[in-house]
């Protein structure tokens, strides 16, 4: 019996190729782009291994559990780690990211993330990027959350190691994830006796037997089914356009703030400023005396297949996100969401939320 996910032929390097250049186009980078088979936690820690060492200074911004994350990878590598945190309802600023790189100046490798989907903050990364290209720094982004909902530009605004994947924003297979890598990187890594090398967190084995070997051998078996479901969503980007894709992203992002102060009854957006508010995932407050994830769960039992979710960890009680992921970046979604917040409120508190204004100014902000 044929399947339509068995019995495939095997994915040739060249497609595989064709695949990474798709990736280099949807950055804008001439940089290399390796395609790292695993989620994104694989490329980000095996830039940080590779680019931290004793003896080295590290930046790390945290401006969410990503951040907290990657300074505790930092450290382990033996690096001296500057840890610059910002409250998670706000951004860093470049002047920040200045000030810590005046009063250290050995710090020679800055981490930072550019939107984070557990917090819904999104930081200035081409302000920050100049700062830290003057100061000479490598500079590691995490931009997971950031690609397909608004600009990634590593070539543009100097970031040396720019972490992408699939999984939010594009609209696609969380098993695969990519990385650009600048001349200066790879020259970083090589000097590094540290980095892993013939290990799966090795980004310098897939320098030297693949794209220095020209691109024609894969060094593994591809993950097949991840690579083919990459190909599909970068074409749907591409058919759709991405410009298209980034501002139904922000559409869906000011709309459901918008529609939740509309609603009246206490939600509010978690991130104070609409400005570093990322387009990728709306972080809402739940209202005093409202447990987030008992609102979620009340919202998610009137229609399980909204993007509804409470914060993580110490965020669940207080935390409601709605997702705005690849298809989920719609107006009918957006307006389901509000919708069904609203009726849970309703349902928690006794007091009736406004799902009219809501969807009034869903309307009215929707561009
Ligand atoms: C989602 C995300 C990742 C990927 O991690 P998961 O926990 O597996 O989803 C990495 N970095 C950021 C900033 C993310 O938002």
């Amino acid at each position: 019996m044929s399947h339509p996910l068995l019995d495939l032929p095997p994915l040739t390097a060249d497609r595989f190729a064709a695949i990474e250049r798709r990736v280099a186009a949807l950055l804008a980078t001439e940089q290399d782009v390796v395609i790292t088979q695993g989620e994104a936690l694989l490329p980000l820690e095996g830039c940080i291994r590779a680019g931290a060492r004793p003896g080295s200074t590290a930046l790390n911004v945290i401006t969410g559990p990503y951040g907290q994350t990657f300074g505790n990878w930092l450290r382990d590598c033996g690096a001296t780690v500057v840890d610059l945190e910002v409250p998670f309802h706000t951004a860093v600023t470049a002047d920040r990211i200045g000030e810590a790189l005046e009063r250290n100046p050995e710090i020679d490798f800055v981490s930072l993330v550019h939107a984070e989907a557990a917090t819904g903050n999104t930081n200035p990364v081409a302000e920050i990027g100049e700062v830290v290209r003057a100061h000479g720094a490598l500079f590691h982004l995490d931009a997971v959350a950031s690609v397909g909902a608004e600009p990634v530009l590593p070539d543009a605004w100097g970031v040396d190691l720019c972490v992408i994947s699939a999984q939010k924003a594009m609209g696609g297979p969380a098993g695969v994830s990519a990385v650009s890598v600048s001349t200066r990187a790879w020259e970083r890594f090589a000097a590094n006796p540290a980095a892993p090398r013939r290990s799966y967190l090795s980004l310098l084995d897939w320098k030297e037997r693949w794209i220095d070997a020209g691109r024609t051998a894969l060094p593994h078996a591809p993950a097949q089914l991840e690579m083919l479901a990459l190909e599909a969503c970068l074409e749907r980007i591409e058919a759709a356009g991405l410009d298209t894709l980034m501002a139904r992203h922000a559409s869906a992002a000011a709309a459901t703030r918008a529609g939740a102060l509309a609603l009246g009854g206490g939600l509010e957006p978690y991130v104070y400023e609409a400005k570093d508010a990322a387009p990728v995932a709306t972080t809402l407050r739940a209202p005093a005396g409202v447990d987030a994830a008992e609102l979620v769960a009340a919202a998610l039992a009137a229609d399980p297949s909204l993007p509804l979710a409470a914060g993580g960890g110490a965020l669940a009680k207080e935390m409601v996100r709605v997702n705005h992921y690849g298809p989920d970046a719609d107006r009918a979604v957006v307006e389901a969401s509000l919708t069904a917040l609203g009726a849970a409120l309703t349902e928690l508190t006794g007091s009736a939320a406004d799902v009219p204004a809501a969807r009034r100014a869903v309307t009215a902000t929707w561009t």
